[in-house]
């Protein structure tokens, strides 16, 4: 289509969250694409938040995997499809189809999931296929279906802007769905009485935009809900219409949940006097939605509370309706679709079930398949665990990197070195992963790719290609069944594109769906490839049988269950975790607002690196205080034999025994900062999703003989040294390190020129070196026996400049610009790359709203998820003021 400009742009969507925003992008060069959010995509109009925003930056094939290689030497496709093909078929002859597992991702389209799902359960006859959405979302997948008897999501994102009551519960909405974030605050804007209730154990970002929040203690989750229920059931809070007409179970919940004030308050940490306000703000809120996330998901027991909340919903039948209902809310752009598909091991495709002996003869009927796997497979944790003990002895990792991202991260690692054959394919070369496959498969990446995702609201989007696939690398439903075939399954297996796909999955979902299974897009199954090609976001059910399309489920009843009533699930509430008797606190790991996944693609964005640049660790002052951390300082984190080593920051927002660091930081950009080797493969029964948030750790300080700061133009090596954390910064990076040698042999170690200008202070123990490339700065390097206090984005916006006088090049030394305002301080604002100095004077000259800062500065008018930075700067100069 052409935009404005007059240049064809290509309508898509965001390959980050499960928001799924529609992307216009526009190729400009070889490596340079220009990126809008799409004001005519429902989920984001227009919207994009800075991760969207930055998607250009990440397109350029530095580090890409563009040739098939096995054993790390190159090879062609046909041999790479042949050995892969001939080792799972020998494997499979030898120990049987359960000796092999597909790990796959919701970064996979739904074709390709398809395709995948089709051949482990209907032809090799295994469901060892699971998704790392298991990690995600899991929980809501089996609350909803203990509760609905599908796995339904009964409302839409426009149900947020229509409530007068939203509750985000273990949803760091402004970081990690920006765009719905950005879509409830300008609802708010519009009507003020709107309120909006944040449960989380932290002071996130969306809790300091909340009108209440609700520092739950870590666990407390399921016991505040059950209080909810007692008081909704005790008062006039339920709809006992609703409840006789559509429902079973009451009573049982009920009696499991009931508990007085006094003992909620005693299990979630919350005082009498704020349950009470939350509890009768959500009985007097007809349009209430609650919507949830990781922070209820990713628990050992994530599906009771999912079913705890959806319980709430049940009684007051607030679900289905306009601006009411539960909402979960997935982490990736295609969780859903790999939930619909049948990506997890528990699942047939189409929502159809691996118990159900009618649904397993529906799939083989439609697939004439030879077999069809008969009972679940291998959940994410089993599934490495399979490997580790020799159950699995080939694996094909897809799209997705867990050396990094599972529990157990270095058992995961050390499992897929032990194993007999591992392949990886995926777009980069580099990945944690990666480095451990027998067989890479270079895949097509996002802008190369072409098919259809599924956002959190059951809306199907095109992800389209406007980028030439390079070097040899292929979409991933052809590399799957070009190995199906080569396996001998040629005929089930013989699509010619994506669309061919998009048809057979769609008429699935239509075979023998007699109204008893929710989700049926049977209406696309005739769609051919022009229309398939234009194919506009579509909100399904879009069934052919009864012409139902898009729109809310459950208003009036209509369950999934047989008898078609909703059941209410008994949630006891569990025994309090009480603290451990050592000194030990809870980890909680999560995302941070500039990063996604494991970096491999927003850590090419110097932008995006330019936040948070560096992995670290949220500490409350008085545990601080009591294990002798420091600010800025270094901590090591323990848990049993593994460690991790994390900069300090002391913070507040966070809860007394309780710390937080995010996940994001592989091996391939720090030394030391894999928080997942961390957390146990503890898992909720029901689910089996992982309880990714209350690993019990150990932290200590750990005292390097020096901090490091640096920047490069050439990656430096920094491997060897105690620590060390890299980013992309402009023309080459930037990097934080510490070691215990010395400090010049170090930077020798790292590449830089022994000729460079160098400082050494004998009195302190400082060292400093500036490289120069002729007159432009090829590097420096600043060294002390304290955390390194530089003006650090002053000196990355230096990098590769020309700076010829020897004045400026002494002050490089020094690690700041004379004048301290000169450089442009932290960044907060991605978007518009605004720095906290300029923020400030702006406030110093007047500005007194994040509005006016905005006009001053453009900060926070990009994408708006800095805005409640903002507004901290604007607390803290006024208050500065005061006093
Ligand atoms: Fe992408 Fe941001 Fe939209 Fe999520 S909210 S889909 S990351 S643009």
């Amino acid at each position: 289509m052409p935009d404005s400009g007059g240049m064809p742009a290509t309508r898509t969507t965001c390959p980050y969250c499960g928001v799924g925003c529609g992307v216009l992008a526009r190729r400009l060069g070889p490596e340079t694409v220009d990126v809008a959010g799409d004001p005519e995509h429902p989920a984001n109009l227009g919207r994009l938040c800075s991760k969207g925003a930055a998607l250009g930056e990440t397109v350029g094939l530095e580090g890409r995997l563009l040739h098939p290689e096995i054993g790390g030497e190159r090879t062609d496709w046909d041999t790479a499809i042949s050995h892969v093909a001939e080792r799972f078929a020998t494997t499979i002859a030898e120990h049987g189809p359960d000796s092999v597992a597909f790990y796959v991702s919701g970064q996979l389209l739904i074709e390709d999931y398809y395709v995948a799902n089709k051949l482990m359960k209907g032809f090799i006859g295994s469901a060892n296929i699971d998704t790392n959405s298991r990690l995600c979302m899991a929980s809501s997948v089996a609350g909803h279906k203990r509760a609905f008897g599908s796995d339904t999501v009964p409302g839409t994102y426009e149900d947020l802007e229509l409530a007068d009551l939203v509750v985000l519960t273990g949803s760091n909405l402004a970081w990690c769905h920006p765009v719905l974030f950005q879509r409830l605050q300008a609802a708010r804007e519009k009507r003020p009485e709107m309120k909006v209730v944040v449960i989380d154990p932290r002071r996130t970002p969306t809790a300091e935009a909340a009108d209440l929040h609700l520092p739950i203690r870590p666990g407390g989750d399921v016991a505040l809900f059950n209080g909810l229920l007692t008081w909704l059931a005790e008062r006039d809070g339920r709809d006992l219409d609703y409840v006789a007409h559509h429902t079973t179970g009451l009573f049982k919940a009920l009696s499991a949940a009931r508990a007085s004030l006094e003992e909620t308050a005693a299990a979630t940490g919350l005082s009498e006097k704020q349950l009470r306000s939350f509890f009768a703000l959500f009985q007097a809120t007809e349009r209430t939605v609650t919507v949830y996330s990781q922070g209820v998901n990713q628990a050992a027991d994530g599906t009771d509370r999912v079913n705890a909340i959806l319980n709430c919903h049940l009684l007051t039948g607030r679900i289905g309706k306009p601006g009411c209902g539960p909402f979960s809310i997935t982490g990736q752009p295609n969780a859903m679709g790999g939930r619909e598909v049948g990506g997890l091991a528990n699942q047939l495709a189409c929502h159809m079930d691996l118990e159900n002996p009618y649904h397993r003869k529906l799939v083989q009927d439609f697939w004439y398949s030879p077999t069809i796997a008969d009972r679940p497979g291998l959940k994410a944790v089993d599934m490495f665990r399979g490997v580790a003990d020799g159950r699995i002895k080939a694996i094909w990792i897809m799209a997705t990197n867990p050396a990094v991202s599972m529990p157990e991260a270095d058992m995961v690692r050390q499992a897929l070195k032990d194993c007999p054959f591992v392949v990886v394919s995926d777009v980069e070369r580099d990945a944690d992963t990666a480095k451990l496959a027998d067989v890479l498969l270079p895949a097509a990446a996002w802008g190369e790719k072409d098919g259809t995702v599924t956002n959190s609201e059951r809306r199907i989007s095109r992800q389209r290609a406007f980028l030439p696939l390079p070097g040899e690398s292929r979409p991933d439903w052809r590399i799957i069944c070009d190995v199906a075939r080569a396996m001998g399954h040629g005929g089930a297996f013989d699509f010619g594109g994506p669309d061919d796909i998009f048809r057979e999955y769609a008429a699935l979902s239509g075979f023998g769906n007699d109204g008893s299974r929710d989700f049926d897009i049977g209406a696309l199954s005739e769609i051919d490839r022009a229309a398939y090609d234009r194919l506009r976001p579509t909100q399904w059910p879009a069934s052919e049988r009864n012409g139902k399309r898009g729109g809310r489920f459950f208003a009036s009843g209509g369950f999934f269950n047989p008898d078609r009533r909703a059941r209410f699930v008994p949630t006891p509430t569990a025994a309090r975790d009480e603290a451990a008797a050592d000194d030990s606190l809870i980890l909680n790991t999560g995302r941070i607002r500039d990063q996604w996944h494991t970096m491999t693609r927003t850590g090419r964005s110097t932008r995006l690196s330019g936040h948070l640049a560096e992995p670290f660790l949220a500490v409350h002052p008085a545990d601080a205080e009591r294990i002798g951390l420091a600010e800025a300082g270094l901590a090591e984190v323990s848990a049993g034999k593994q460690k991790a080593i994390l900069r300090v920051m002391i913070t507040d927002a966070q809860q007394k025994g309780a710390v937080f660091a995010p996940m994001h930081w592989s091996g391939q950009w720090s030394g030391a900062a894999r928080v997942d080797v961390l957390v146990p493969g503890l898992t909720d029964p029901v689910s089996g999703q992982p309880a990714l948030k209350s690993a019990r750790v150990h932290i200590r300080p750990f005292q390097p003989r020096w901090y490091g700061f640096g920047v490069s133009i050439a990656r430096p090596a920094l491997e060897g040294l105690s620590y060390w954390a890299l980013a992309r910064s402009g023309p080459g990076f930037r990097f934080e390190c510490a070691g215990s040698g010395d400090p010049a042999e170090a930077a020798v170690s790292m590449g830089f020129a022994s000729q460079a200008l160098r400082y050494l202070d004998n009195a302190t123990g400082a060292f400093r070196l500036a490289a120069f490339e002729g007159d432009r700065l090829d590097g420096a390097f600043i060294a002390a026996p304290d955390p390194v206090a530089a003006e650090r984005n002053w000196l990355t916006g230096l990098l590769g400049e020309p700076i010829p006088d020897i004045r400026d090049r002494a002050m490089l030394l020094a690690g700041r610009p004379g004048d301290a305002n000169a450089g442009p301080g932290a960044l907060i604002c991605s978007c518009n790359g605004v720095g906290a100095n300029a923020i400030r004077a702006a406030i110093c000259d007047g500005a007194s709203t994040p509005a006016e800062v905005g006009q001053a500065t453009a900060a926070g008018t990009g994408c708006g998820s800095c805005i409640s930075e903002i507004r901290r700067m604007l607390e803290d100069v006024q208050v500065a003021e005061a006093v």
